[in-house]
């Protein structure tokens, strides 16, 4: 085979998935990027906006995103066995990118020199919407360093941080897996939320508007009609939550679903239900098995 995967059957047949949603920062947040004199910074992205002003914002990176969902299933607890990661010789960076592999077969994995197991699932999005930038804090000597060199001056340091209540509209997107294969990725994107900083304080939500939690899951092998993706240039809030739910075309849904052929969307929350029902197969299927 030359994509290497197996034969399926129709009893398991192999669609696409989207996830939009758009996520707000619970509290303050730290995602490692780079270290200046002292300073930890944040990842910025800098844009021009539709009408020509230059803006710089804050950045949830979808490759670091991917890596906190990927860390989730290999620290997921198998009933009465180790962890997933542990039971399956999968870790971060040793992929097994064995096929059988929960965690690979829809991640990719790579052994070097050896072999290579595609990702079918991709993340994309993660600009904030406010023109917020992050904000430098004062943080105490770090407390290895207070142990090993403490003949030194201690020298305090700064970090920046992305500020809360930003939205940051983000998207996954699997090709070609089974139901029970995308069970994994609705599993990780949910357990992941809580977990996404690095050090602490940690943890993102999916945004609510009055509503509804700002969401939509789409199951499908024809894209069909348009997807929530909110324009970087957008800086105001209210209005990335109204596009977001014209773009949904909750307008068109009946009880927030939509199906027509060859497509299916669930919108707020019936689409969160849709994840979490999900979510509980993979529990179902591969952990508690
Ligand atoms: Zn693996």
């Amino acid at each position: 085979m030359a994509t290497g995967l197996e034969k399926t059957n129709s009893k398991n047949p192999r669609i696409h998935f989207d996830i939009y949603a758009i996520l707000e920062g619970s509290q303050e947040l730290y995602f490692g990027h780079e270290v200046q004199v002292n300073v930890n910074l944040v990842e910025t992205v800098k844009l021009e906006s539709k009408e020509g002003q230059s803006l710089e914002k804050c950045y949830i990176s979808p490759t670091k995103r991917r890596g906190v969902e990927r860390r989730c299933l290999i620290w997921a607890p198998v009933k009465n066995d180790i962890l997933l990661g542990d039971q399956r010789n999968c870790g971060i960076p040793n992929t097994c990118a064995e096929l059988e592999c929960p965690i690979c077969r829809v991640y990719g994995g790579l052994v070097p020199g050896k072999k290579t197991l595609i990702g079918r699932v991709t993340h994309g999005g993660g600009v904030g919407v406010q023109d917020i930038l992050p904000q430098e804090k004062q943080r105490a000597m770090h407390p290895a360093k207070l142990v090993n060199k403490n003949e030194e001056t201690p020298i305090p340091f700064k970090r920046e941080y992305n500020q809360p209540g930003i939205f940051y509209p983000v998207s996954n997107h699997c090709l070609s897996v089974t139901d029970s294969e995308f069970s994994a990725v609705a599993y990780a994107f949910l357990d992941s939320l809580p977990r996404i900083g690095s050090g602490n304080p940690k943890g993102i939500a999916i945004a609510e508007s009055q509503t509804m939690p700002l969401l939509v899951v789409d199951r499908y092998l024809v894209p069909k009609g348009k997807r929530p993706i909110i324009s970087p240039s957008e800086t105001n809030p209210e209005v990335a939550i109204s596009e977001f739910i014209r773009l949904s075309e909750l307008d068109k849904a009946t009880d927030h679903c939509i199906q027509s052929k060859h497509f299916e969307r669930w919108i707020g929350d019936a689409a969160l239900e849709k994840l979490q029902d999900y979510a509980c197969d993979f529990v179902d299927e591969i952990l508690e098995k």
